[in-house]
């Protein structure tokens, strides 16, 4: 069976699925943009399981429940700083896809809904991160029959029509 993988517009923290991916900072405390909204969200218990794991590094995923979310699980991972491109960047927003699709399979999930991870205040370019949100995920779901469904949850119109259009061309 293939994976189902669209995009939609709305916010994350309203969605119903086995996790939610959080674009987290490297504390795992919270912080602003979707990070802020999620923990609002999720409320209070979330900071105090996030102080137990210790941080996160880039490109790393680390899991905890959803607590007042509809969804189950929230997975943290932490995208890399725009910095040119010639830093890493595409590489450790890859390994953000992919482990937190490993933590999702890992944990028996088989529904999960991203954000457009680091293309906030970290500054990756939207069309640049969509390509390797959508090529990140195909590649690593084709190992992984347990996962049956990637949202990519965009906050914005303009966010969507580029991930609408990455999804066309990639053959969804
Ligand atoms: P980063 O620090 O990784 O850039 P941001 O939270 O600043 O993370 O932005 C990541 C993406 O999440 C941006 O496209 C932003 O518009 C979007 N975003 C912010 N709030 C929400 C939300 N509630 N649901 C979905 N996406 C959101």
């Amino acid at each position: 069976m293939t994976a189902l993988l669209r995009a939609i517009q709305g916010d994350i923290t309203t969605i119903q699925v086995g996790a939610i991916v959080n674009a987290a900072n490297s504390s795992l405390l919270g912080g602003s943009g979707v990070d802020g909204a999620i923990h609002r969200a999720a409320g209070p218990e979330l900071v105090h399981e996030c102080r137990i794991l210790g941080g996160c590094k880039v490109g790393n995923a680390k899991i905890t429940k959803g607590y007042r979310l509809p969804a189950k699980h929230i997975i943290h991972t932490v995208g890399p700083v725009w910095r040119g491109g010639n830093n890493g960047e595409p590489e450790l927003l890859a390994s953000c896809y992919r482990q937190s699709i490993l933590v999702a399979a890992a944990n028996a999930i088989h529904t999960l809904a991203f954000p457009s991870i680091s293309t906030g205040i970290y500054g990756y370019p939207i069309e640049l991160a969509a390509q390797v949100a959508v090529s990140t995920v195909r590649l690593s779901i084709q190992e992984l029959p347990a996962i049956h469904e990637v949202v990519f949850c965009c906050f914005s119109s303009d966010d969507l029509h580029v991930y609408e259009n990455v999804l066309a061309q990639s053959g969804a």
